[in-house]
Parts: C-alpha cells; sequence; structure tokens
C-alpha cells in the first residue's frame, strides 16, 4: 500500500503529462550538459512512475525505463534531496540492484521538484568507474535540475494559461473537469458560459477602438467575473470573449439562475464597455462523469447564444433547441458539398397556367435536395438557413445555371414557355448578379423576357431602396421581375408602388382554402387583384388547389396561377409529358363545363 504522500506526488506527475512523451531536445541539451560536466557517458531525465523510472532524455542508456525497485533516481524523488553513490559495490542498500549488477560503480542525482514540493524523480549521471563528486559539480548538477523543472513548467503552462487575462485556459477546464469527475462521479453541477459580446461587437470595436481596447475589455471582465465568485472556484478563459466557471455542489437552479441574473446585473451595469456590447449567460446542467468536458462547455456556450433572445439574458441549455442548431448547422455544412457533389440537388418545375385559356405559358424551378443520409430535405428547411450564410451566392447560381440550361433546352425543343427562378434578399446585394444573369442568357442565346426572377415582398423590404436598385436594373435589362408571396410580407403602398417589377404572386395563404361561401377571402383576394392591377402589375394566384378557386380568381381578373389543381412540381420527363399529355387543358374544360 502507498502512502497519501506518495499518491500525490503520483498526481502531481501525471497531471504534467510528461510519461511516455516523445524526446524533446529542449530536454536532450540539458542532459548532454550533465554528462559532459561530470565527464561521464551516461546521464538521463528519469522520472518516478509508481513500478518504474522512465527516461524523459537520455544520453548513454539504450532503453526508455528501469524498474523502480532499487533505483537510486527513485530515493531523490522520494526524499527530494540530492543522492552521490561513490561505489556502488562499496553500499549497503544499491549493491545488488539492478544498476550495479549492469556495471554502475557511480551515481550523482539531483532531485526535480515541483514548485508544490513534490519530486517527480531525478537529473542523474552515472560511471562504470568509483569515483567522488566535487561540490561544484553537484552545483551545477541541482542548477541543471532546476533548469529540467523550469523546462518541465513552462512546457506544461504553455496553453494553460491566456495570456491577455491570465485566467486558465478551455485546456485546463477540460482537465480540472476530467479531475473533478473522477472524485466526484455522479455529482449534478452546473457549467456557466459569460460571453462578453457579440462577435460583431467585438469585430465593430476592434475596428474602431483597437484590439487593445478589446483586451482592455476582456481583463477588466476577467477581474469583474473573478470577484464576483467565491475565491475557491476558478474561472476560465474558454475563448476570446467568453469565461466559464462551474456551479459549487448542492445547488439548485432556479435559485442558481436567479443569483447569477442579479450577481451579473451588477457587472452589466458596471462594464465600461457596457453602451456597445451586450453580455449573454449560458447555463448548462450535467452530471460529473456522464457529459464530456467539451459537451459541457458547447452546451453552455450554445444557451449563451440563445441567451441573447431573452430578457434577464441568462438562458439554460435545451438539448431540444441543441438538437435543432446541430441540424442547421449540419445541413449548411452539407449543403456546401452538395453544390459540388453531382446528384444531390436537381430543380423541379411548377407549371404557370393563363387562366383564361389554361394554356401553360411558364415554368417555375423549385430546388429540391436529396441528401445521402438524410433524404429528402425541404426547401422551405434549407433556404431561409442559407440566406443568412454566404451559401446564398452559390445556391442561386446553381438554380440560375440549372434553370437556364432546361430553359435552353425547352427553347431548343420548340416548347414556347419561359420560366421563374427564385432569388434570396441576400443576392440583392450582389453587385455583380445581373451581369451572371446576362452572362447566362447570353452564353445559351437565349432573349432576357423568356426568364422571370421571383423575390419574396419580405426580402424587398429587408432593404427596400436596395432592393428596388437592384431590380431596376435587372428591369432595365429586360428579364422580368415578380413579386413572389404577395401579401405577407407588409409592404408599404409607396413601396410597392415604386417598385419596378412587373408580376406580383399573391401568396398561397390566400388562395388556398377560397370559396364562395367563406366571404371574406374572396372579398381580401378580390381586393389584392385590383390593387395589383391599379398598381400596374400583372396578378399571379399561387396555391390554386381547387376549381372553385381558380373560377373565383379566373373571374376577378387575375392573369395567371399556379397550384395542385393544374400541377405539382415535376422533374423535366414528368412535365413534358404532362405538357405533351395536354392535361392541363382537360383542366381547363373540367372547371368551364
Ligand atoms: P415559393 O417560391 O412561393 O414556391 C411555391 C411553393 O408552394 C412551392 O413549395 C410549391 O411546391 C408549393 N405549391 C405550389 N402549388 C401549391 C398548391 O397548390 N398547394 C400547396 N399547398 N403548395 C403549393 P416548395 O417547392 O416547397 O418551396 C418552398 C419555398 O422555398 C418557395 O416558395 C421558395 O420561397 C423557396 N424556394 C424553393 N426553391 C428555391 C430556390 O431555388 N431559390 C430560393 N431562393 N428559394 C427557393
Ligand atoms: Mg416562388
Ligand atoms: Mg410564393
Amino acid at each position: 500500500m502507498r502512502d497519501y504522500q506518495e499518491e500525490a506526488r503520483l498526481d502531481a506527475l501525471r497531471q504534467l503529462k510528461l510519461l511516455d512523451t516523445p524526446p524533446a531536445e529542449s530536454f536532450d541539451r540539458i542532459t548532454r550538459m550533465a554528462s559532459q560536466i561530470f565527464g561521464l557517458p551516461v546521464a538521463a531525465v528519469s522520472l518516478t512512475d509508481h513500478d518504474r523510472q522512465w527516461f524523459k532524455s537520455r544520453v548513454g542508456i539504450e532503453h526508455w525505463s528501469i524498474p523502480r525497485d532499487k533505483a537510486p533516481c527513485a530515493q531523490v524523488a522520494e526524499t527530494v534531496e540530492p543522492l552521490v553513490i561513490n561505489d556502488f559495490l562499496a553500499d549497503p542498500v544499491y549493491a545488488d540492484s539492478l544498476l550495479a549488477r549492469n556495471g554502475t560503480r557511480f551515481y550523482a542525482g539531483a532531485p526535480l521538484i515541483t514548485t508544490g514540493g513534490y519530486g517527480l524523480g531525478s537529473l542523474c549521471v552515472l560511471g562504470a568507474e568509483p569515483r567522488e563528486a566535487t561540490p561544484a559539480e553537484l552545483q551545477a548538477l541541482a542548477d541543471l535540475a532546476a533548469m529540467v523543472m523550469a523546462q518541465i513548467e513552462l512546457q506544461h503552462a504553455f496553453g494553460r494559461i491566456d495570456p491577455v487575462s491570465g485566467l486558465p485556459t478551455r485546456t485546463q477546464f477540460r482537465d480540472d473537469l476530467i479531475d473533478l469527475a473522477r472524485d466526484f462521479s455522479g455529482d449534478e453541477r452546473f457549467a456557466v458560459v459569460v460571453d462578453l459580446a457579440r462577435d460583431d461587437q467585438i469585430g465593430k470595436m476592434a475596428r474602431v477602438l483597437g484590439g487593445s481596447r478589446v483586451d482592455e475589455m476582456v481583463r477588466e471582465a476577467a477581474v469583474a467575473i473573478s470577484a464576483a465568485l467565491e475565491p475557491t472556484r476558478s474561472v476560465y478563459h474558454v475563448a476570446s470573449t467568453q469565461f466559464a466557471f462551474l456551479s459549487p455542489s448542492g445547488v439548485e437552479q432556479v435559485s442558481y439562475m436567479d443569483s447569477l441574473r442579479s450577481g451579473f446585473d451588477q457587472l452589466r451595469a458596471s462594464s465600461s464597455s457596457r453602451f456597445v456590447t451586450s453580455l449573454a449567460i449560458g447555463v448548462r446542467r450535467f452530471v460529473l462523469g456522464e457529459t464530456s468536458a467539451d459537451d459541457v462547455l458547447r452546451g453552455a456556450i450554445s444557451a449563451a447564444q440563445d441567451a441573447r433572445m431573452t430578457d434577464g439574458g441568462v438562458d439554460l441549455y435545451s438539448a431540444m433547441r441543441d438538437k435543432t442548431h446541430r441540424r442547421q448547422f449540419g445541413l449548411l455544412n452539407d449543403l456546401g458539398v452538395a453544390l459540388e457533389a453531382p446528384g444531390q440537388l436537381r430543380l423541379v418545375f411548377q407549371p404557370r397556367i393563363e387562366l383564361q385559356t389554361g394554356r401553360c405559358v411558364g415554368a417555375e424551378a423549385l430546388l429540391r435536395w436529396r441528401h445521402p443520409t438524410l433524404g429528402d430535405i425541404s426547401p422551405a428547411e434549407f433556404i431561409p438557413l442559407v440566406e443568412q450564410t454566404s451559401l446564398a451566392r452559390s445556391v442561386t447560381q446553381w438554380v440560375l445555371e440549372a434553370g437556364l440550361d432546361q430553359l435552353a433546352a425547352w427553347t431548343g425543343a420548340g416548347t414556347p414557355i419561359t420560366i421563374s427562378i427564385n432569388i434570396s434578399a441576400s443576392n440583392l446585394a450582389e453587385a455583380d448578379l445581373v451581369e451572371r444573369i446576362q452572362f447566362g442568357l447570353l452564353k445559351r442565346r437565349l432573349r432576357p423576357e423568356q426568364l422571370e426572377v421571383e423575390v419574396t415582398e419580405s426580402a424587398i423590404m429587408e432593404e427596400p431602396d436596395q432592393a428596388s436598385a437592384m431590380l431596376r436594373q435587372l428591369a432595365e435589362n429586360g428579364t422580368c421581375v415578380a413579386i413572389d408571396d404577395f401579401g405577407t410580407g407588409q409592404s408599404s403602398l409607396a413601396y410597392l408602388q415604386r417598385l419596378p417589377a412587373q408580376v406580383v404572386k399573391i401568396d398561397q395563404a390566400f388562395v388556398r382554402n377560397l370559396t364562395r361561401t367563406q366571404g371574406p377571402d374572396v372579398v381580401l383576394v378580390e381586393t389584392m387583384i385590383g390593387l395589383g392591377h391599379k398598381l400596374g402589375y400583372e396578378v399571379v394566384a399561387e396555391g390554386i388547389e381547387t376549381v372553385e378557386a381558380a373560377e373565383i380568381l379566373t373571374n376577378a381578373g387575375c392573369e395567371e396561377g399556379q397550384g395542385f389543381l393544374f400541377g405539382r412540381a415535376m422533374d423535366v420527363v414528368q412535365f413534358d409529358a404532362w405538357l405533351a399529355d395536354g392535361l392541363h387543358g382537360r383542366k381547363k374544360d373540367a372547371h368551364a363545363a
């Protein structure tokens, strides 16, 4: 049975994570000096593990370790005192040791002592002849041992202390959590992440005030957070503007969240950057030993991000929300791949019908994505995600190319239809959008009037002036512009009047349940059609599912329509068959009858 002191010593050794690591020149240099000073062929940095001496660095030795039993270095580690054996054969303890049996006669070792006072092992020199050691030699050996320790501690601290805040880092958090889980496995704790500001706020601050002002804010927060906690608890600096700490054991959720809220209100109020940043706090409950350190932190960071949306700026981790975020992130990542891989993305086409005649006059290109493992993903799920990222440009470009290819094919085959593609709000900020569209048309010898670009009303309203300018350019070029999902975007009449569009597409929400018996719907839709016409637009109704709705719309003067009544979105082969079949004409006959 080993005693407590030895357990603590071994613990200190393991914490340094030195055992069984590869040799390093920084240590070998010191070992060579020891060997030279003594003029002896053998020297080593020898660490005392529980049953072996392991050599971090060695000169003149073949093997990596020897048994701890009767190894003089073990005595140096245990006693934390230097040891000199002038002649092994004359020494009562070591005369029958492994070293002696292998011809060693002389040993001098200086202890490797941590700042905590633990002996890790010894810096030692060995000789094959009996010998004395001079005080100068022993002093040099002690100095070199101190250099070895400085090297060990430097290496250990590297990446563990943040240079800006002086606080332990994420790496240290991970190690401490592992230790804690070993000692208190099964205990419930809360991990708290304090996020000082949003990325864009930090970006602006660095840009306007300089990076050192950001560092200053971080240092100020580090001091304030440390002061707000009991001195026994560590605060970790886990990312540039994020700090983390653990709750004490045995606290209850509601009161703990409350105490955080009030504790941090003060920090918020006193921060010198309070007007340009927004502090958020995320809390993740977990059981020690059950959740990995990385997951604990990730969960708390994710909760902190959600907390920005809540009132008090403190939020508890929710597994469900986390799952949603992870799915969204995964989808975005995979969509990037899908854009480059063949076969995942394709366009389908929904016919657009002239209501008076039942003729198919166009097709709306709608994007479809078959994910290799998740199956079909609806554009209603992935398009809103894409719209917030730089992928929006590539997705629209993909749709444009594929759509124009199909348009060229139809034109070549003498099929007289136009196509519509949907673009996102952020596309309206792309200076070269019009150029790309023009080039795409030109390349395929297509006329601008054969293409229609749909932009939702809400996209236009995000940046109305920018949208107007872009749509004007498109219109001047001869490309038709349609306002999609009309009626849902809360645009003001003033804007609608000025928009350089030719078409409004009444959102399906106003069309889908349209029946004569439900008066208000009819009146609303008739009013929208009338308004569209007064503003000079051609009106298209989306989501026509019944003959009755088609009739109401036709009678109200709506020019064109789309909907399941006429045809769903189909791939090209189906679409061509549908066209050839003249099915849409028969539908018209059916509802005219
Ligand atoms: P949207 O542009 O308003 O497209 C119409 C949506 O309504 C399509 O859904 C279509 O399949 C569906 N629909 C058509 N007729 C009916 C009907 O009679 N009843 C019902 N219940 N639904 C009908 P989808 O294809 O799921 O697309 C959803 C939305 O995703 C689109 O709405 C559009 O905003 C967006 N989207 C689709 N493809 C693209 C694309 O290539 N680029 C961009 N930026 N957005 C796209
Ligand atoms: Mg559309
Ligand atoms: Mg729509």
